[in-house]
C-alpha cells in the first residue's frame, strides 16, 4: 500500500545515505593516516599438540574511542571504493611487525594469516605490494599466509590463480577461507596452489544431537587430507566440537573456546599464560 512505499523510499535514503557517509569517513580516515585502523589477532591452535601454531590478523575500526566498528560493516565499503588496496597494504604490514615483535619476545609461532580481498589480487600490483612490505619489515615469506575467501577463487580468474602461485613459490603459505561456502569443484582444487582449507564456521556442528553436521564436517576434513591439504576449523567454541576435530584429524582450530580475537599486547600475554 501507500504506506508501505513510503516506507520503503525513506528506508532505503537511508540505507543510501548511510553508504556514502561510510564511504566519505572512510576516505578521511584511509587518507589521514591509517591510524584508526587497528589490528586485532586470534589465536591458531594444533589439535594434536596443544601448541599454538599462529594467530589471524582481523582489522577493527576504531573511529573514536566509543565507537570501534566491526569488518563486516566497512570491509565492503573499502572494497567498492578501492580503499582496500591502501587499507590492505596497511594491515599487512602492521601484521607483519606485530609478527615479527612478538618473535623477538620469543613467543615461537609459525606464522600469521592475514586476509586478502579479491580486489587486492585483481587490481593492485598486488605481488608488488607484498614483496615491499616484506622487504621493508624484513619478514621472512615462510611466517605469512593469506587467506582468500573460496568465492573468490571460483571466479576461475587465471589472472589471480597466476598471483597466488608466484605467492606460493615465494613461500608464503595460501589458505582457502570460508570453505564450503563456495562450491568448488574438486578437479579446480586440486590445480589451485593451496596450502591449507579454512572451514567455514557455518559447518560447525552445535552438539553431539546432530549428527548429519557431523557427517559433512568430518568428509570435508577427510577430502581435504586426501589431497594433502591441511585443515583448520573457524568458529570452535566448545570442547565437544574440539574433540570432535581432534577425532577426525583436523590439525588446527580457531575460536572463541581459545582466545576472541585481541589487540596485540593483549596476545601477547596469552601466549604467555597459554604457554605456562
Ligand atoms: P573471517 O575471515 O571468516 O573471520 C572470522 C570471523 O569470525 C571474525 O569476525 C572472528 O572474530 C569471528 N570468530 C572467531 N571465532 C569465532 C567463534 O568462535 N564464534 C563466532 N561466532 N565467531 C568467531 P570479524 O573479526 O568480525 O571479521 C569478519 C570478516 O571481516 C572476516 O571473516 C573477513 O572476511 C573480514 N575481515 C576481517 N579483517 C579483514 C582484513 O584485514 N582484510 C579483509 N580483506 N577482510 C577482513
Ligand atoms: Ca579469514
Ligand atoms: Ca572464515
Ligand atoms: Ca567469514
Amino acid at each position: 500500500g501507500k504506506n508501505n512505499y513510503q516506507f520503503y523510499t525513506a528506508q532505503l535514503t537511508s540505507n543510501a545515505i548511510q553508504k556514502m557517509e561510510i564511504e566519505t569517513d572512510l576516505r578521511r580516515a584511509v587518507s589521514e593516516s591509517l591510524e584508526e585502523f587497528i589490528v586485532f589477532y586470534q589465536p591458531q591452535i594444533e589439535l594434536d599438540s596443544g601448541k599454538i601454531a599462529g594467530a589471524e590478523a582481523l582489522v577493527r575500526w576504531q573511529i573514536s574511542p566509543e565507537r570501534r566498528i566491526p569488518p563486516d560493516h566497512f570491509i565492503p565499503a573499502a572494497e567498492n571504493t578501492g580503499l582496500i588496496i591502501p587499507l590492505g597494504k596497511q594491515i599487512l604490514r602492521q601484521s607483519c611487525l606485530d609478527f615479527l615483535c612478538w618473535h623477538q619476545k620469543g613467543l615461537g609461532l609459525s606464522r600469521i594469516s592475514v586476509n586478502v580481498s579479491m580486489i587486492q589480487l585483481l587490481r593492485s600490483p598486488f605481488l608488488e605490494d607484498v614483496l615491499q612490505v616484506l622487504a621493508e619489515t624484513k619478514m621472512p615469506a615462510h611466517c605469512l599466509e593469506l587467506e582468500v575467501t573460496e568465492s573468490a577463487l571460483m571466479k576461475e580468474n587465471e589472472q589471480v590463480a597466476s598471483v597466488l602461485k608466484q605467492l606460493q613459490d615465494l613461500g608464503i603459505q595460501i589458505a582457502i577461507d570460508d570453505f564450503g561456502t563456495g562450491y568448488s569443484s574438486l578437479g579446480r582444487l586440486q590445480n589451485l596452489p593451496i596450502d591449507r582449507l579454512k572451514i567455514d564456521r557455518s559447518f560447525m556442528p552445535k552438539n553431539a544431537q546432530s549428527i548429519s553436521d557431523q557427517a559433512l564436517i568430518t568428509s570435508v576434513i577427510s577430502l581435504a587430507n586426501n589431497l594433502n591439504l591441511e585443515v583448520i576449523a573457524e568458529g570452535v567454541e566448545t570442547e565437544y566440537q574440539a574433540e570432535l576435530l581432534t577425532k577426525n584429524h583436523c590439525q588446527l582450530a580457531q575460536g572463541y573456546l581459545y582466545s576472541p580475537p585481541i589487540p596485540s599486547h593483549e596476545f601477547v600475554k596469552w601466549v604467555e599464560q597459554y604457554n605456562q
